[in-house]
Formats: C-alpha cells, sequence, structure tokens
C-alpha cells in the first residue's frame, strides 16, 4: 500500500530529488503557469528518478504532480491546499490513474501507469502532448516495463522536438535505456530511508 505525502516533510531523505522537483514547482507557481505556452522550455526540466522499489521514488512523483496541478497553492509553504478541485480528486487514486488533467489553461498533466502500459495510450499520450497548447507533465511510472517493451525509444523525439511538455519518469533501473534518451534526462536517485544516512 503506497502511503502519499501531504508535505515535502513527508518525504524522508532523497534531498537532491526533493530539491530538483521543488524548484521547478516553484518556478510554475512563481509565474511560469502565465508564461506563454512554449516560452517555459519544459521539455529541458524532463527527469528519470531511478531508485529501488520502496526507495519513495513513487510517492515523490505524486506529490509532485499535486503541486504542480494545485489551484490555490502556498508558495511560501511551498505546499498544496488539500482542498481544492485537483488536490481533492489527486486523494481518489482511482480517478486519478490514467487521467488526463488540466488546470484552467495553464498546466495538465498525464499520468501513465508503466506496469499496464499499451501502445494505445502511448497513441493517445503523443496526440495529446502535440495537440494541446499548454504546459504539460507527462508522469510515467515504472518506465522500465515500457523499456523491456520496447516502447522507449518512441518518446526520444517527442522529447526532444515537444518544448511544453516535461515528462517525469520513474524506473528501478536504468538499464536497456538508450544513451540518447538518458541525455534528454536529469538523472535522479532515490535511496529507501534506512539507507538515507549511510
Ligand atoms: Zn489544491
Amino acid at each position: 500500500m503506497q502511503f502519499d505525502a501531504e508535505s515535502w516533510d513527508d518525504i524522508i531523505g532523497n534531498e537532491d530529488c526533493k530539491d530538483y522537483l521543488k524548484r521547478i514547482v516553484r518556478l510554475i507557481h512563481q509565474g511560469g503557469k502565465d508564461a506563454e505556452p512554449g516560452s517555459l522550455p519544459m521539455n529541458t526540466y524532463s527527469a528519470i528518478i531511478s531508485g529501488s522499489s520502496r526507495s519513495g521514488k513513487s510517492m515523490m512523483a505524486n506529490f509532485f504532480i499535486k503541486c504542480m496541478l494545485c489551484k490555490d497553492f502556498d508558495l511560501e509553504a511551498l505546499a498544496p491546499c488539500g482542498t481544492c478541485f485537483f488536490c481533492l480528486k489527486k486523494a481518489e487514486r482511482r480517478f486519478w490513474n490514467n487521467y488526463l488533467f488540466t488546470i484552467d489553461s495553464v498546466v495538465s498533466t498525464y499520468s501513465i501507469d508503466g506496469a499496464n502500459f499499451k501502445e494505445p495510450q502511448m497513441q493517445e499520450t503523443l496526440r495529446h502532448i502535440y495537440q494541446e497548447d499548454k504546459h504539460k507533465v507527462v508522469f510515467i511510472d515504472e518506465f522500465q516495463k515500457l523499456v523491456a517493451a520496447n516502447f522507449a525509444d518512441q518518446l526520444l523525439i517527442p522529447m526532444q522536438e515537444n518544448p511544453t511538455t516535461m515528462w517525469l519518469l520513474t524506473t528501478t533501473s536504468r538499464a536497456g535505456m538508450g544513451q540518447a534518451l538518458l541525455n534528454r534526462l536529469h538523472k535522479l536517485q532515490t535511496k529507501p530511508p534506512s539507507n538515507v544516512n549511510s
């Protein structure tokens, strides 16, 4: 059972990873949301979080998405409001999985469970990122499953040529990922809480 973070402090350790994601949240809520789509190079923020299972990577990515979507975000505390439509819907996991979210005309996110990923989802995702004129985040959990199914390289060109989309991938291993794809991503690493101080 996955624990849902309510604040950044709920996420123990993994400070580098947290700092990176917090920086993007701040950027978006400090006016990035109001920037013309395309003026913010969202694709240059794309990242892959690698770490063993239970090292907190999915929890961190989910909380990041929640921060990005919140309509009444507290910039000072860097915390989602907990009461807006998106904060409430985000708590309903079933509603959230594989669901497209749009905040006003600002940021939309698309969440993909890599374990249940099929070709039509890839086509739908790509259609969406090319058609929608907004800042977007595509979150793919368990990216190693897409690599194993030879889907991963299909993302290379969309990552390169679509400046309005940030890709956020989580994986247990970067093995088998092509260097060209890896070069487009910031590499973040999570460690299980027990190893944080070692
Ligand atoms: Zn909210």
